[in-house]
C-alpha cells in the first residue's frame, strides 16, 4: 500500500481532472487538471459546495444527483457541454464513482477529461462526411443525367441517321432519273447546243450526287457508323486506278499526272480499297482543281514493317497555288475552305479533306499538309495494313539483261519514274528532256532496244519526232506515251501506253515488244464492242423489279440500248410471281419497294432456287452494311443508283458468264 502523500502526488500530477466530494456536499480535494478543465481556480473548488463546479460545467440534473451522497454506489458517466468563462464552447467526459462509507467516510470521486479537441475533430469529420455524401449524391445525379442525355442523343442520332439515309434515298432517286435520262438522250441525235446543255445537266447531276455522298459519309463518320471493309486488294492498282479516274481532268488542264510508287512497297494488303480510292480521288481532285500548271504526283512508300503489318506513307503532291501557313489550320475541318473567294472560284463543300482525314484515321493513320502560298501542296497520310500474304513483297519480273531504253519526256518526274520502272525490268535507260536531246544521243551512236516518247512536248511532239525517225531509219521500236482516251494511230509507232503510267502495263508491253509480238496495228486496242452487241454476245432474260416509274424508265432504256428487252414489275411480290410463271436469267432488284421489298423477294426466290436467277441489287444506299444485307438475302451483286450505263453493261456481261457457269454445274449435277 502506497503512503497517502504519494497517492496525492500522483492524483495532483494526473492529466485527468479529479475531485472528491465529501458527505457534506463540499469539495474535499481537487487537482489542477480539474480546475483547468472546469475553467475555475483551485480555491473556487476546494471547500466550496459541489454546486459551484456543477454550475460552471452547466451539468444536468442526473449528474447533480449522481454527485449527491446517497445510498446508491453505481458509477455514472456523461459528456458535458458547457461555455467556459472565456466564452468558448467546451466538451468534457465526466465520471462519478461512489466510494462507500465503510472505507472511512462516504465520498464521491469525480473524474473529468477535456475532450473538446477530439469533439471538434469528430464534428469536422462529420461535416466532411456529410459533404462527401452530398457530393456523391450530386455525382450520382449527374451520371443519371448524363445517361439520360446520352440516351436522348443516341435516339436523336438514330433519328438523324435514319433521316439522312431517307434523304439520301429521296434525293438519289430523282437524280437517278436526271443522270440516267441524260445518258440515254446523249446517245440520240442532237444539235451541238443541245448536247452542250445535256452535258451541263449531267455534270450538275453528278456534282449534286458527290455533295450528297460527301454529306452522307461525313454524318456516318460523325455517328461512328462508317464500317471499313476488310478485303484483300492490290494497293498499287488501287492507287493507279484512282489516278486513271482523274487522268481526263488532268489532261484537260495540261497537267502531268504521275504515280510514283516505290518498288519495295508491298502490293497485296487487307483493307477497304473503295475508301482508300476515295481518299486518293479526293486529294487528286483537289490537286487538279488548285493547280493551274505543272504536275501532280501520287506517291506510295512503305514506312515501316512489323511482322505482317506494314505502315505506308501515301500522298499527293502538286505544283499549284499552295496554302498559306496561317490558313492551314482550317483544313481538315468540316465545311471549311481556305477562303471564301476560293470557294467562289473553285466550288466544293469543304468536306472532302475532313472525310479523307477521318478515313485515314480509321485506317490506323493520320493526314497532314505541307505547303505554303505559291509553293504547291503536299497532302500526306499514313495507313496501317495487314499484308495479305508472302507475295506482298514484290517479286521483280525476270529482267531483260543488257538492254537499253531511251526515254524522252519533257516532264522530269515522269521520265525519272519510267526510267526506274525500266531499270527494275533490267534496262539501262537514257533519259532525255526533249526530242533534240534524244537526237543527240542517237547521233552519238548509242544503240537502243526500245524508245519511249511522250506525245505532248513543247517543241517537237512525240508523234512528229517518231515520224521523223521513221522517215529515215528507226533506231528501235517506238512506244508513244499518250493520254487516256486519245486516239493515235500511225505507222511510225510500234506501241502505245497510256499516262498515268502503270508499272504492270509497262512490264507487259516491254515483254511483248521484245518478244516481237507487238505490231503497230495491234498497239491500238480493239474497239469495245458496240453497246447493242452486248445482248447478242450475252443473251439474257432480264426482269426489273422497281417501284419508281422514273427509275423503271431509266433502267428500261439503258437495257434497250444494250439490246435487252426487259420485263418490268413494280414490287417484290410481283417479282416472285413473275419468276414462278416465267424463266429469267437476271433480276435487277430494287431494295426499297412497297408491299414486299427486294430483300424479302430475294429470300422467297432463293427458297425455290438457291442459284438462279442471278440477282443484282439496285439501291440508293451506299454503306457496306447495305451490301452485306443484300448478300445475306441471297443477292449476287450490287449496283448503286444512279445506274451508270457502263457499270450496268459490265454487270450484265458478268451475269451472263455466271449464269452459263451455274447452268453447266446444274446440268452436270443432274447428269
Ligand atoms: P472542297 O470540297 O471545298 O474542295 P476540301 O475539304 O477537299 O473541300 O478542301 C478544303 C479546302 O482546302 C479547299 O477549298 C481549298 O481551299 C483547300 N485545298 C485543298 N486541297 C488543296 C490543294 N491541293 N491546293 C490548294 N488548296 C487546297
Amino acid at each position: 500500500m502506497l503512503p497517502a502523500n504519494v497517492l496525492q502526488q500522483i492524483a495532483s500530477a494526473s492529466r485527468s481532472g479529479a475531485l472528491v466530494v465529501s458527505s457534506d456536499g463540499r469539495v474535499a480535494w481537487a487537482n489542477d487538471a480539474f480546475a483547468r478543465t472546469a475553467g475555475l481556480a483551485l480555491n473556487e473548488l476546494c471547500g466550496q459546495p459541489a454546486s459551484t463546479w456543477l454550475d460552471a460545467l452547466q451539468c444536468d440534473d442526473a449528474t447533480r444527483a449522481a454527485v449527491e451522497i446517497g445510498p446508491g454506489t453505481q458509477a455514472f458517466a456523461t459528456t458535458v457541454n458547457f461555455t467556459a468563462r472565456d466564452g468558448t464552447a467546451r466538451w468534457a467526459e465526466l465520471q462519478v464513482h461512489a466510494i462507500p462509507a465503510d472505507s472511512g467516510a462516504a465520498l464521491r470521486l469525480v473524474l473529468l477529461d477535456d475532450v473538446t479537441e477530439r469533439h471538434e475533430h469528430e464534428a469536422l469529420m462529420q461535416q466532411a462526411n456529410a459533404a462527401i455524401q452530398d457530393l456523391n449524391s450530386q455525382f450520382e445525379k449527374a451520371i443519371e443525367h448524363a445517361q439520360q442525355l446520352a440516351m436522348e442523343a443516341a435516339v436523336a442520332n438514330q433519328a438523324k441517321s435514319a433521316f439522312l439515309a431517307m434523304m439520301s434515298h429521296e434525293i438519289r432517286t430523282p437524280l437517278n432519273g436526271v443522270i440516267g435520262m441524260t445518258g440515254i438522250l446523249e446517245a440520240t441525235q442532237l444539235t451541238d447546243e443541245q448536247r452542250e446543255c445535256l452535258r451541263t445537266i449531267r455534270m450538275s447531276g453528278e456534282a449534286l450526287l458527290a455533295v450528297i455522298n460527301d454529306t452522307l459519309d461525313y454524318s456516318k463518320i460523325e455517328a461512328g457508323r462508317l464500317d471499313l471493309e476488310q478485303v484483300e486488294f492490290d494497293l498499287h492498282t488501287c492507287a493507279e486506278e484512282a489516278a486513271e479516274l482523274l487522268a481526263g481532268k488532268a489532261f484537260a488542264k495540261k497537267l502531268e499526272l504521275v504515280c510514283d510508287i516505290a518498288e519495295d512497297a508491298p502490293r497485296r494488303i487487307v483493307g477497304d480499297p473503295t475508301r482508300l480510292r476515295q481518299i486518293f480521288v479526293n486529294l487528286l481532285g483537289n490537286a487538279i482543281k488548285f493547280t493551274p500548271a505543272g504536275e501532280i504526283v501520287l506517291t506510295i512508300r512503305a514506312e515501316s514493317r512489323d511482322g505482317d503489318k506494314c505502315r505506308f506513307l501515301l500522298g499527293v503532291r502538286d505544283t499549284g497555288i499552295g496554302i498559306p501557313k496561317e490558313k492551314q489550320h482550317r483544313l481538315f475541318k468540316s465545311f471549311s475552305q481556305v477562303d471564301s473567294s476560293t470557294t467562289r472560284q473553285y466550288g466544293g463543300t469543304g468536306l472532302g479533306l475532313a472525310i479523307s482525314k477521318k478515313l485515314a484515321e480509321l485506317m490506323g493513320g493520320t493526314m497532314w499538309v505541307e505547303s505554303d502560298a505559291g509553293q504547291g501542296s503536299s497532302f500526306l497520310f499514313t495507313i496501317e495494313a495487314q499484308l495479305a500474304d508472302a507475295s506482298s513483297t514484290p517479286v521483280a519480273p525476270p529482267p531483260a539483261p543488257n538492254r537499253r531504253a531511251l526515254v524522252v519526256d519533257d516532264n522530269a518526274t515522269s521520265r525519272t519514274i519510267l526510267g526506274r520502272h525500266l531499270r527494275a525490268l533490267g534496262f539501262e535507260s537514257t533519259l532525255a528532256a526533249s526530242a533534240a536531246e534524244a537526237d543527240s544521243h542517237l547521233r552519238a551512236g548509242t544503240r537502243f532496244d526500245l524508245v519511249f516518247v511522250d506525245y505532248h512536248m513543247p517543241e517537237l511532239d512525240g508523234l512528229a519526232w517518231a515520224q521523223q525517225l521513221a522517215a529515215q531509219k528507226k533506231p528501235a521500236p517506238i512506244i508513244l506515251l499518250k493520254a487516256l482516251g486519245e486516239t493515235v494511230q500511225d505507222p511510225a509507232l510500234d506501241g502505245l501506253i497510256n499516262k498515268p503510267l502503270k508499272r504492270d502495263i509497262i512490264a507487259v508491253r516491254v515483254h511483248q515488244m521484245l518478244d516481237g509480238k507487238q505490231t503497230a496495228a495491234s498497239a491500238t486496242p480493239a474497239p469495245a464492242p458496240s453497246t447493242s452487241d452486248t445482248a447478242k454476245l450475252n443473251p439474257l432474260r432480264v426482269l426489273i423489279a422497281e417501284d419508281n416509274p422514273v427509275n423503271q424508265t431509266v433502267a428500261k432504256h439503258q437495257l434497250r440500248r444494250l439490246g435487252y428487252e426487259p420485263k418490268i414489275v413494280a414490287n417484290g411480290e410481283l417479282a416472285v410471281a413473275a419468276v414462278q410463271s416465267e424463266t429469267f436469267d437476271v433480276i435487277l432488284m430494287d431494295i426499297q419497294m412497297p408491299e414486299m421489298d427486294g430483300l424479302e423477294a430475294t429470300r422467297r426466290i432463293r427458297e425455290a432456287n438457291p442459284h438462279l436467277p442471278w440477282i443484282i441489287a439496285l439501291t440508293a444506299g451506299v454503306g457496306s452494311s447495305d451490301r452485306d444485307e443484300a448478300r445475306r438475302a441471297g443477292m449476287n451483286e450490287y449496283l448503286a443508283k444512279p445506274l451508270r450505263p457502263d457499270a450496268l453493261q459490265d454487270a450484265l456481261v458478268r451475269a451472263h458468264a455466271e449464269v452459263q457457269r451455274l447452268r453447266r454445274t446444274t446440268m452436270a449435277a443432274v447428269a
